[in-house]
């Protein structure tokens, strides 16, 4: 498993903080600028959706509400090696024009 520690964070994630909780793989991630961030220790961990069966990286279009862009307000989320929307609880890749939908993340509160 890969580990990378994230230097200098000051913010203490809590369940309260505001920041997005997603669960992922039996521990809690917070989205916190288009990282996630997971507790571990007395440091945070650099985590990340992985390409899955159920998160498929594959040109799968849907509807999307929104034309996703920097400033659309949706939240960036790593997935594999790509950066996803996160649009009430799924990924959304921007794809040559058109939207795919990268599968579901459980999103917390
Ligand atoms: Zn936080
Ligand atoms: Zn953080
Ligand atoms: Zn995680
Ligand atoms: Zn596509
Ligand atoms: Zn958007
Ligand atoms: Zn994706």
């Amino acid at each position: 498993m890969e580990h990378h520690t994230h230097d200098n964070h000051s913010h203490k994630h809590s369940l309260a903080c505001g920041h997005t909780k997603i669960k992922h793989n039996g521990h809690v991630d917070y989205l916190h600028g288009s990282h996630l961030h997971h507790g571990h220790e007395d440091h945070w961990d650099e985590c990340k959706i992985e390409v899955t069966e159920e998160n498929p990286a594959e040109c799968v279009q849907v509807e999307s509400p929104c034309d996703h862009n920097e400033d659309c307000g949706h939240e960036l989320i790593p997935h594999g090696d790509h950066y996803d929307y996160l649009v009430d609880g799924r990924l959304h890749h921007k794809h040559n024009g058109h939207v795919d939908d990268h599968g579901p993340v459980e999103v917390i509160g």
